[in-house]
């Protein structure tokens, strides 16, 4: 019996020998016993700016691609695109993706923290049933997040809420007024004029 490569997509989509992105060998993949799993939200400009969510779930990262962002606001509902599953070791790529490879422009990591799962079910099993609830330990994103999966058929989306909680601030806007990587310090124009210099 084998199981399916839970990374054979991520990688059908790339050439490493033109990307510098990990190609998430099998080894190394599981983060040690006992840490707390962790999240990250990338800054993306590709040919349209979003912002890659990325949980780490059995052994990968489960992705979403956030056109606006996350919101500290529980009465903005965000949209969020289901992804391919990232390797582990992506979580904190910060780069450039060359010309004509997939997702290519620049990529930085926005934020990137531990994260709890809110539910009693495994976070697997909460995701796979487009219900999941989470608590984010960021530094710039804190507190509740709801990923929802709504609709039928073609319409099918997910939507990523902040939850009503003690870490909600209508007036906060951290998409806008904290553009930063959290690990580098640069924005994405530096992360790009730093791999052009290199
Ligand atoms: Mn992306």
């Amino acid at each position: 019996m084998e199981t399916k490569d839970p990374l054979a997509e991520y990688r059908s989509k790339r050439n490493f020998s033109r990307t510098r992105e990990p190609r998430g060998t099998a080894s190394s993949q599981r983060s040690p016993q006992g840490t707390q799993p962790r999240f990250v939200i990338q800054k993306h400009k590709a040919s349209t700016l979003h912002y890659d969510f990325r949980l780490e779930v059995d052994g990968v990262l489960k992705s979403w691609a956030v056109p606006k962002g996350p919101s500290t606001n529980p009465r903005e509902k965000r949209l969020a695109m289901p992804t391919e599953d990232h390797p582990i070791d992506y979580i904190d790529f910060e780069g450039t993706i060359p010309e004509n490879e997939y997702g290519a422009g620049t990529v930085l990591v926005w934020d990137i923290g531990p994260y709890h799962n809110l539910k009693q079910k495994p976070i697997g099993q909460a995701i796979e049933e487009g219900q999941a609830e989470i608590w984010l330990e960021g530094k710039k994103l804190q507190g509740g997040y709801a990923l929802l999966r709504t609709g039928k058929g073609n319409e099918v989306r997910w939507l990523l809420i902040k939850m009503k909680d003690e870490k909600a601030d209508a007036r906060r806007n951290p998409v806008s007024t904290e553009p930063r990587s959290v690990i580098s310090g640069h924005t994405i124009e530096q992360v790009k004029a730093k791999a052009e210099d290199g």
